[in-house]
């Protein structure tokens, strides 16, 4: 059966030619297809909506984004089970003595088994493994050279499973004289600006400060406060990881 999560060098070559990181705009795909598959099924599947009371929906972040793609009717015919089981349990809680602190905050799902943070994950992990596999080759290198880099995080993730030094060593120089750049590009548009020379402004130099902020924080619709630590966590249990 044929992997569709399976990239081919040439796909891979095309994702090198966005001007944010590769990575993130590869997790964002999935969990929007994802999402544009599953509110519809949320919204008018009674299995679906009693698999998400059991499970106690999604994570605080993928929550919101629910709420930014879903519609309201959608969200409410999709919840209502959801609502029901927390208010059966905070009920048997108002009866019982002791911790009520933890048994609330167990209500909450958690990241680390929200649906939509274990596909970002498995898809980050995949995506990677065959980024580093792809950057082995030399001819790749020089595209690789020609693209705006990874975010930090995933830059990170990456030198982790590269195992040749000199690879290791490319993407971090690549990395410095991408960022070098930016800081000069932010600094010609700051000078420009104070000329009243905005005319002169090349795209680069329009757009740096956003890429700026991507490349340090990752795309915005997959930045997760804490996935850092989850994903190693995860990845450390995992059969491809050396201690
Ligand atoms: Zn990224
Ligand atoms: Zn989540």
């Amino acid at each position: 059966m044929e992997d569709r999560n399976k990239i081919t060098a040439d796909t891979l070559a095309s994702d090198m030619k966005t001007r944010g990181c590769p990575v993130c705009n590869r997790i964002w795909e999935s969990v929007f297809e994802f999402f544009a598959q599953w509110n519809y099924s949320l919204a008018n599947n009674e299995n679906i909506q009693k698999e998400n009371a059991a499970s106690l929906g999604l994570c605080p972040f993928h929550s919101w984004q629910l709420v930014a793609m879903a519609s309201p009717q959608g969200i409410s015919k999709g919840y209502v089970q959801l609502l029901r089981r927390i208010a059966d349990e905070l009920l048997t809680l108002s009866n019982r003595s002791g911790n009520r602190q933890e048994d609330l905050a167990s209500l909450i799902k958690d990241s680390r088994d929200c649906r939509i943070c274990s596909l970002m994950r498995e898809r980050e992990a995949d995506y990677l493994q065959q980024l580093a596999e792809f950057i082995t080759k030399q001819e790749n290198r020089l595209l690789y050279s020609n693209s705006h880099g990874l975010c930090l995080r995933h830059l990170g993730l990456l030198t982790a499973l590269v195992s040749d030094p000199e690879v290791v060593q490319f993407l971090l120089k690549e990395a410095a004289g991408y960022f070098g750049q930016l800081a000069k590009d932010m600094e010609n548009y700051s000078l420009k600006l104070a000329s009243r020379q905005r005319y002169l402004c090349s795209r680069d130099e329009k757009d740096a400060y956003v890429r700026a902020i991507l490349h340090i924080a990752g795309g915005q619709n997959i930045c997760i406060q804490g996935s850092n630590e989850s994903w190693l966590k995860i990845n450390r249990q995992g059969k491809n990881c050396e201690e």
